[in-house]
């Protein structure tokens, strides 16, 4: 849902009731009122979204530390490179070999 901000509002109100007010006050009298509401609802969204916004600000500095956190996992390291398939590991002491190698080119064991 697209929302109209509240300077729209205030500003469409404030043509209509000034629009009408120096063209004919009579008859015009019916969208000096609309303009009016507008106003009206242009000042109601103003206040709410003010008190919506300061509500956010408070969420988003709440938030911070799970950012950081989600920041840390995008960036798996060691992870991706274990999850590798072109690599394997040694059972004795741990270090990585290339896929074909039969034997562990540190410590010499013999790699399944
Ligand atoms: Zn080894």
């Amino acid at each position: 849902m697209a929302e109209i901000h509240w300077l729209v509002y205030i500003i469409i109100g404030f043509f209509l009731v000034l629009g009408s007010w120096a063209i004919d006050q009579e008859r015009l009298l019916f969208f000096y009122y609309v303009g009016f509401i507008f106003l009206l609802v242009g000042i109601v969204k103003f206040i709410y979204t003010k008190s919506k916004s300061s509500e956010e600000g408070q969420k988003s500095r709440h938030s911070k530390p799970a950012n950081m956190g989600q920041r840390s996992y995008n960036q798996p390291v060691h992870a991706a490179h274990s999850k590798s398939p072109n690599v394997k590991y040694c059972q004795a002491c741990r270090t990585a070999s290339y896929y074909f190698a039969n034997y562990c080119h540190k410590c010499g064991a013999r790699l399944s």
